[in-house]
């Protein structure tokens, strides 16, 4: 359909809490399309509405490899119902171009959603996948969460930053993940 502009960090609906999707419609659609059209123009792996300035719980993930055939997953009104384990992951988002940090993640997530035709599907991912990883990056744009917030180092994420001249951590929003940090300080 169309390639959209991608907000970049900074960009205060970044941060807002985005609407459930009520019915799977036209426009829902022509959104899929659209998030999918501008992900596979940055050679993105994910990325979700909000990114594009739309408000509501759809995200789209392809983690197929260049020589395999694209291999789009879309999650309409996700919802993790499980999580396990923990991971170091070295992540950027196609609204911090060029910005990429250590993040704490889980390892396995099991994901409930609505696909593109209105089907409820459940998905699950482990071992620290690139979807799994993906999966919690797209959910967390969804309630104004950016990876930033599970940064490993915050002087260190707030140095890459300010070298590509984006707003600074904001500390008040950083997450409290003890348990992740433990887990990954255990098996490093
Ligand atoms: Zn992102």
């Amino acid at each position: 359909m169309a390639i959209r502009k991608v907000l970049r960090y900074g960009e205060p609906s970044l941060r807002e809490v985005s609407k459930e999707v009520h019915k799977v419609s036209k426009k829902v659609t022509d959104l899929v399309r659209d998030l999918l059209d501008t992900m596979y123009s940055q050679n993105g792996v994910g990325l979700a509405a909000p990114q594009i300035g739309e408000n509501v719980r759809v995200f789209v993930i392809d983690v197929s490899t260049n020589d395999e055939p694209l291999n789009p997953i879309v999650f309409i009104n996700p919802k993790i119902i499980k999580k396990s384990g923990a991971i170091k992951s070295n992540e950027g988002c196609l609204s911090f171009p060029e910005a990429y940090t250590d993040v704490k993640r889980y390892k396995n997530v099991m994901v409930k959603a609505t696909n593109e035709h209105g089907k409820p599907f459940v998905l699950e991912a482990k071992d620290g996948s690139l979807l799994a990883r993906a999966i919690q990056h797209e959910n967390d744009h969804l309630d104004g969460i950016l990876f930033i917030d599970h940064c490993i180092n915050r002087f260190e994420a707030d140095e890459v930053l300010e070298k590509y001249n984006l707003p600074h951590i904001d500390p008040d929003l950083l997450l409290d993940e003890k348990e992740l940090e433990e887990e990954i300080a255990k098996n490093s």
